[in-house]
């Protein structure tokens, strides 16, 4: 199938109007295409050589409409730092329509109903960053929305200074966020509520749709799902900066991409995004966040589910959803095989020990995936190598509690530990070769994030700590 055979179908505009707003994508000045993931136009049904046409970047720039596309940007609103926004919504994303389950959206594409008197634009710094992430959360088997391509352009835009305007082309399974519900929930609109429940059943858990209790079950997915990626997050380093109730997915997928990052040495207090200066989003606090997230929606679901049936599943998130989610991840980490109960201890003495050894992330857990009883590579990367020689030692024995032999082990946890992350350093030096219109390291990017597993002997330098001038920097939210 090509662009031109593409048709979209628009599933959300049999809801009420209340929820969405058309406008039409405004083009950016002399576009150009800086990368495609041809793995997310397969997605699409599309020819890999779509990428290539003059069509692909017309679509990303809004200037071509596959057949059955209607542009609309969605309202929600959401708590922002803990304060309640009523007035949110894409202002600064179209949405085109859905084929095969995936939704498009293109973000960057001019103001819209939702705008609130921004730009409606974004740049190309940030658009190349969402495009390469979440390709990249995609490749490490974190859920998340995709990416199909990326453009720049001659369009300027006023971030931190004067800077080029981009658009990133966004798929999801669903762009249903918790705040789409509060939007309802505090403007009173049960009725409309409920039919967005409806909407999101239908179209994300099409298993419940003649469930009686299909309320109660829709809530105890997204708290399980939101537990299990929170969990992933957590175990791969990934700090998403903004976990406000409108950045949160419904379906519980990474989404909106801002002043993310990679940890690079372990450490609770990290906090990416430069606003957040009590640190509320810090990497440490996303488990908790996510809690009161949650508990946000649980609130505004109340005129659908009773608050006493959802506060048993919040209650559960706390208890033992997402403390088990997380030790399941951090076993796997860990190539554990057998599930004893004094793994969580193993597990809390091994954060602990990370966050005092000055330690990368990345690097450590691949590191111990090759772990055969000789510590010295391990002490190699640390700046405090006895805390992790302490933790050995309760490794070690835990160890004679499986029946796996090492090298099975080490096998499996070279397929659960990637070898290749993208930190923001990374990042910013692929945007600023963009920047003078050289797209290698984007593409190189992608080519690292597509294979993180995998040992690709020329990028080994993109495997190593972060060098010291780099690590633990801070984003700002501007984009
Ligand atoms: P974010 O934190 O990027 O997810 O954005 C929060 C809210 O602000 C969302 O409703 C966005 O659509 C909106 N927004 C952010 N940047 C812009 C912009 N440049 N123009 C219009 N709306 C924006
Ligand atoms: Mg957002």
């Amino acid at each position: 199938m090509n662009l031109h055979t593409l048709t979209l179908t628009t599933p959300y505009l049999e809801l009420e109007e209340e929820l969405y707003h058309f406008s039409n994508p405004l083009a950016l000045d002399m576009p150009y295409l800086v990368a495609g993931s041809k793995k997310a136009i397969q997605l699409l049904g599309l020819n890999e050589d779509t990428l290539n046409t003059s069509e692909f970047l017309a679509l990303h720039n809004g200037e071509f409409l596959p057949k059955g596309a209607k542009p609309f940007s969605m309202g929600y609103a959401g708590h922002q730092f803990g304060h309640y926004n009523p007035y949110l919504g894409d202002g600064r994303a179209h949405n085109l329509g859905n084929v095969n389950g995936w939704n498009l959206q293109l973000k960057g594409s001019g103001e819209t109903f939702y705008a609130r008197s921004a730009d409606g634009r974004a740049s190309l710094r940030s658009s190349i960053r969402e495009f390469l992430m979440s390709e990249a959360m995609y490749h490490l088997g974190i859920p998340t929305t995709r990416a199909l391509g990326v453009i720049g352009s001659e369009t300027e835009v006023l971030r931190n200074g004067i800077e080029k305007a981009g658009m990133v082309l966004r798929l999801s399974e669903s762009w249903v966020r918790f705040g789409s519900f509060e939007y309802l929930y505090y403007t009173k609109e049960y009725a409309k509520l409920e039919s967005l429940a409806e909407f999101v059943i239908k179209e994300s858990f099409s298993h419940l749709q003649n469930d009686e209790d299909r309320f109660y079950k829709i809530f105890a997915e997204v708290v399980k799902r939101t537990a299990k990626l929170i969990a992933k997050w957590q175990g791969v380093g990934f700090c998403h900066g903004v976990m406000n109730t409108d950045n949160m997915s419904i379906i519980g997928v990474t989404l909106d991409y801002g002043p993310f990052a990679m940890l690079d040495d372990f450490n609770f207090g990290y906090v990416c995004n430069q606003s957040d200066k009590v640190g509320r989003y810090s990497y440490g606090a996303q488990p908790n966040v996510a809690y009161w997230n949650l508990t946000m929606l649980a609130k505004a679901l109340t005129p659908i589910l009773p608050q006493h049936l959802s506060q048993q599943l919040l209650d559960a998130y706390g208890e033992y959803i997402y403390p088990n989610a997380y030790i399941e991840e951090m076993r796997e980490k860990l190539g554990l095989f057998e599930k004893l109960d004094e793994d969580t201890e193993l597990i809390t003495e091994l954060v602990g020990a990370m966050q005092d050894a000055y330690v990368d992330n990345t690097l450590f857990f691949r590191t111990l995936s090759h772990y055969n009883g000789n510590r010295e590579a391990l002490y190699d990367i640390c700046m405090e190598p006895i805390v992790i020689h302490n933790w050995l030692e309760l490794y070690d024995t835990r160890l004679l509690k499986e029946n796996t032999p090492q090298d099975q082990r080490e096998k499996f946890m070279l397929t659960k530990n990637p070898k290749y992350v993208l930190k923001n350093y990374m990042l910013e030096k692929a945007i600023t070769k963009s920047l003078l219109g050289d797209f290698s390291e984007v593409e190189k990017l992608l080519f690292i994030a597509s294979h993180p597993f995998d040992e690709l002997e020329e990028y080994e330098e993109y495997s190593q700590e972060t060098p010291e001038i780099y690590k633990n920097i801070g984003l700002s939210c501007s984009s």
